[in-house]
């Protein structure tokens, strides 16, 4: 199956992908981990997008849509994919529709109040990637998984992240309103726990 996760900055996307992965064994694609790797191993694409991605703005769509088709193309996305992060505006979901159209798409629907805090609250290590919240593990520099180094994303920052939710709401959003027109908009309560937002998903993925 062909998934795409929508939802904000902070719903908990990167956390359900996981989960998800787990247990149907989609492959994981996160554009938002794609550019951090090229930006953390200093590559022309990551040095070209770290700028904009520290500005909370979004990465230039054609470069973003190549990615992605790129990815797609691989042997292992040939039976359905989870797209995390992509996409982010009409541009790009109509670009999708062209060489790889959705089946389902998952809404994480979260109080975007509280987005702030679960956002200034994330820790992610700089060894496995994991990402944490300060609620669940305290204060710590040390990774809980592989005691690698926590830090705090750049765009995780206060004022980024008013940027990245101003971006959402005005090029994300309307991304609702596209899917559900092509019926394959599901709806999930993201402001549950973790356990219990999965099981909205698997009621849905079955
Ligand atoms: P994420 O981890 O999905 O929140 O993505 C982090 C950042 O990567 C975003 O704020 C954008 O700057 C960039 N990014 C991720 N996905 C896309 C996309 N589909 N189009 C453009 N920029 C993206």
């Amino acid at each position: 199956m062909k998934i795409v996760l929508l939802g904000p900055p902070g719903c908990g996307k990167g956390t359900q992908a996981s989960n998800i992965t787990y247990k149907y064994s989609f492959p994981h694609i996160s554009t938002g981990d794609i550019f951090r790797e090229n930006i953390k191993n200093k590559t022309p694409l990551g040095i070209k997008v770290k700028e904009i991605i520290d500005k909370g703005c979004l990465a230039p769509d054609e470069l973003t849509v190549e990615l992605v088709k790129d990815r797609l193309s691989k042997a292992d996305c040939k039976d359905g994919y989870l797209l995390d992060g992509f996409p982010r505006n009409l541009f790009q979901a109509k670009e999708l529709d062209g060489f790889s159209a959705p089946d389902l798409v998952l809404n994480i629907k979260v109080d975007l109040n509280k987005i702030e805090k679960r956002i200034t609250g994330r820790r992610v290590c700089t060894d496995c990637g994991g990402s944490f919240h300060i609620d669940f593990i305290g204060d710590t520099a040390t990774c809980p998984t592989c005691q690698g180094k926590l830090i705090t994303r750049e765009d995780d920052k206060v004022e980024t992240i008013r940027k990245r939710l101003a971006v959402y709401s005005e090029q994300t959003q309307p991304l609702i309103d596209y899917y559900k027109r092509q019926n394959k908009l599901r709806d999930i309560n993201g402001d549950l726990n973790i356990e219990g937002v999965f099981l909205e998903i698997v009621k849905v993925l079955g």
